[in-house]
Formats: structure tokens, sequence, C-alpha cells
């Protein structure tokens, strides 16, 4: 039985009090439920993870990183390493979302040494997938899908792929108001959850949670969390807002 998962990114958003009085409104409106029948993390800016970790230090929620470096340490100026991330409480760090494939232009390539590098380093990725809506309209959304996922786990072992989380992603739904459907976002889901299967065996592969991502509100998520694969949410906008966030924790349970 996989245990819903509701995860906030909240990109290049927030100042040093707002993310703070958010990460305080989503605890104490999710006290009830976050981390037992619902994991809950939030993404915050890099700058401001210490402080949100602080905040929710007497919650069940998980902190997690946007983004990180795949080398330990070492003349790489401006990165940030997955040690730094876990000595600071980290616990989840994204990976693949589709603003670095597409905006910063990260390669199947570096985002599979990035999930390696997580794991090995004790932090848990939530590895995203996604095609782009070209792709989609020349029906390649399989083949784009299945090759990120198999580049980007490529060399996981079985006993470490039960460390990620996969977050289908369609890139023309981020950001843009426009969702998939609950049954084009099921069949995604299905797809990787089979692939899955074949790449590793059908028990972990059931193990596996999968989130959907792609303007994710409170008036889509509930029917999404209801399709048969898909484990939780990963939502942008709508977790900048305490309200909209906790109704989208509520829908998962
Ligand atoms: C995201 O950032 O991963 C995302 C899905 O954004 P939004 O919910 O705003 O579409």
């Amino acid at each position: 039985m996989r245990k819903p998962f509701v995860a906030g990114n909240w990109k290049m958003n927030t100042d040093s009090h707002s993310s703070i009085s958010l990460a305080e409104a989503i605890a104490s409106g999710s006290s009830d439920i976050a981390g037992k029948s619902v994991s809950v993390a939030v993404f915050p800016p890099f700058i401001y993870l210490q402080s949100v970790f602080k905040a929710l230090n007497t919650s069940n929620i998980a902190v997690g990183a946007q983004n990180f470096y795949f080398e330990p340490d070492g003349a790489f100026t401006g990165e940030i390493s997955v040690a730094m991330l876990k000595d600071i409480g980290c616990t989840f760090a994204l990976c693949g979302h589709s603003e670095r494939r597409h905006v910063i232009g990260e390669s199947d390539e570096l985002i599979n040494k990035k999930v390696t590098a997580a794991i090995s380093g004790g932090v848990f990725p939530v590895f995203c997938v996604g095609e782009l809506l070209d792709e989609r309209k020349a029906s390649q959304t399989n083949e784009v899908i299945t090759r990120q996922t198999k580049n980007g786990l490529a060399g996981l072992i079985a006993e470490k792929i039960s460390a990620v989380t996969i977050a289908y992603e369609p890139v023309w739904a981020i950001g843009t108001g426009l969702t998939a459907t609950p049954q084009q976002a099921q069949e995604a889901h299905e797809l990787i959850r089979n692939l899955l299967a074949e790449m590793y065996d059908a028990r972990l592969a059931e193990e596996i949670r999968i989130l959907y991502g792609g303007s994710v509100k409170p008036n889509n998520a509930a029917e999404l969390m209801r399709q048969k694969d898909i484990d939780g949410v990963l939502v942008g906008g709508a977790s900048l807002n305490a309200d909209d966030f906790l109704t989208i924790i509520r829908a998962a349970v």
C-alpha cells in the first residue's frame, strides 16, 4: 500500500519572512494528517532551506531541495552538494524537473548522475519526467517518458530504486493552468509503472510512488489522486498559498 505524497515546489518564490510564514501555516493546518496518512514535503529555495527546516521542526513535514550538484565536494563554484543538503536536514531533492531540463538545459545523463548521487548520499530523489506539448501532439509521449525514465534510472540496482519517487509532469501542464486529464495522467503513470516492472520487478514497481504534477489545484487534485497509479502530486503555483496547498493535502487522504 503506497502512502500518498503531496510535495510543494516553491521554485524561485518567497522571501525570508514569507517562506517561514508559509511553512508554519502548512504545518499547523496539516498537523493531524501530515506524516501519518499522507507524506508532505516542501521544496523552498536553497537560501531558505534552513529557516524553513527550523520552522517545520516539530511537524512531520519534510524539506527537500530543488536542485544540487552530483560531485561530493570541490571546485564547483555556486553549487550545492548532496552532503550539504543532508547536513541541514533535507530528506528529498528534485532531479530532472522540466525547468531544469528545458530552461537550464540539463541532459538525461546529468540527471542520472544526480539521481545516483542523491541516493548514495542518503537524500531521496524525486525524479521528474514528462513530454513537451509538441511531443504529445506528435504522439511521442510514451517514447519520451520511456527514454527519460530509462536514462534517468540507468545503472540503479533494485536495492536502490525504492529510494526514488517518480513525478510525471507533462511540460505543457506546468504553470500553464492546463492539467492532464485524469485519464491522460493515469495512462502515463501506468506506463511508468510497467516500465519499472520491466526494469526491476513487479513487486518493486508496486512499491514506488509516482506523483502527478502540472497545474494541480484544489479543484482537480482529488480526481487526479483517485486514479489507480497516481500516488500523490507535485504542486508548484498552488503550493505557495497555504489554504490551497492544505486543501490539496487533504484531498490525498
Ligand atoms: C512544478 O513546479 O513541478 C509544477 C507542477 O508547477 P505547477 O503546479 O505550477 O504547474
